[in-house]
């Protein structure tokens, strides 16, 4: 389908090129969203995408995952179904891959075939394996502190990884400095407006199994907000058809070390220097580029924005997997004190459906006292 990119800062819109990462309008630096010439369609899942034919979306496996409900937290909690959608079950074992297939296979059909990247988790480790099963090169720039597993498995798959000092936004200017002096685009999934086209797919999945009886509350842990903004790209496709159907309240989880998309959503200032470290590196991020249109999804679906901390991530993320049998990485298990938090409030109500994204495998990032 034919597509324009439009900046999310300033609306210019311009045609699309894998060789600009954020919209060239001076002191804008806005990041981009895909936008259709033509909306007219029946099936948005295989035709609103970024790619000449869907035939083309490289396949290694992404997508459709399980959904299962939760027995005795259904119970625990007082709440009518408590479903989990285990993205883990994705081939890098996290909900990346959805963003990584879509981003990889638009930047092959413009004949790209080298790029930089810079992630220190998830989403290195997904573009490491769909540029391997692509034949892209990629340079994945990481802070030299990364977790160790996380960087191997980037390495596994034989990108090039670069350890760069200092902390996380010293790997992002090292790979835009890298990318202009190599002329290799930058292709950033939290920039990557393809990324996002690719998540939309988790939102689909869930139309389709749900069918007439939808959610009512979907909680998400938000980073950049990538599955958040695709998931409510897709109901918002789906409403065009069907006006109809019910859009689930999109609810954004991140840390109180770490928390800028919160503090817009509840109108307060937060700069980067206030955070503090904290064990959900997932959504460790300063500064994300998607964080207005994060605030807008969860504004638009009467959503609410909830900070939590690093002891009761902890906490659920035992509780998930001793009452319910789902080891969750540790960033994924602040939905469940999301949740927690959302039920006391009497926000999420007991005769209410709730849906949980599990969005990476407890391995990847394993709680320090595991194997000892
Ligand atoms: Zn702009």
């Amino acid at each position: 389908m034919k597509y324009n990119f439009v900046c999310l800062n300033c609306n210019k819109t311009i045609k699309p090129n894998p060789n600009i990462s954020t919209c060239p309008e001076p002191n804008c630096e806005g990041a981009f969203e895909i936008v259709y010439t033509n909306t007219n369609t029946k099936s948005p899942q295989e035709t609103l995408i970024p790619l000449s034919n869907i035939s083309n979306l490289t396949y290694l496996g992404q997508g459709n995952t399980p959904i299962v409900r939760l027995n005795t937290l259904s119970d625990n909690f007082g709440i009518n179904n408590i479903y989990a959608k285990l993205e883990y079950m994705n081939p890098t074992g996290s909900f990346k891959d959805r963003g990584s297939a879509m981003m990889i296979s638009a930047l092959s059909e413009f004949g790209i075939n080298e790029i930089v990247e810079d992630s220190s988790g998830n989403a290195g480790a997904s573009i490491s394996a769909y540029s391997a099963y692509s034949k892209i090169k990629s340079h994945i720039f990481v802070p030299e502190n990364a977790p160790k597993n996380k960087v191997s498995q980037i390495q596994l798959y034989g990108s090039i990884v670069h350890k760069i000092p200092g902390p996380r936004d010293n790997s992002t200017i090292a790979a835009i400095k890298y990318s202009e002096e190599n002329s290799i685009p930058y292709s950033s999934h939290n920039l990557s407006p393809f990324f996002i086209e690719g998540t939309k797919s988790f939102g689909h999945e869930i139309i389709k199994h749900f069918n007439n009886k939808q959610p009512d509350h979907i909680l998400f842990p938000i980073g950049n907000g990538s599955l958040l903004i695709g998931s409510y790209k897709a109901y918002d496709e789906i409403k065009k058809i069907n006006p109809d159907i019910k859009i689930p309240k999109h609810h954004g989880i991140q840390t109180e070390s770490i928390s800028p998309i919160i503090e817009i959503f509840s109108n307060n200032n937060w700069y980067p220097e206030q955070a503090k470290s904290t064990i959900a590196n997932g959504i460790a991020i300063l500064n994300p580029p998607r964080k207005y249109q994060s605030v807008n999804v969860i504004k638009k679906t009467n959503g609410q924005g909830i900070k939590v901390s690093d002891e009761s991530i902890l906490k659920w993320q035992k509780e998930l997997a001793r009452k319910d049998g789902i080891f969750a990485e540790i960033t994924s298990a602040a939905v469940l004190s999301g949740l927690d938090k959302l039920v006391k409030q009497k926000i999420i109500l007991p005769d209410e459906n709730v849906l949980l994204p599990i969005t990476g495998f407890g391995l990847k990032d394993p709680p320090k006292d595991l194997f000892n």
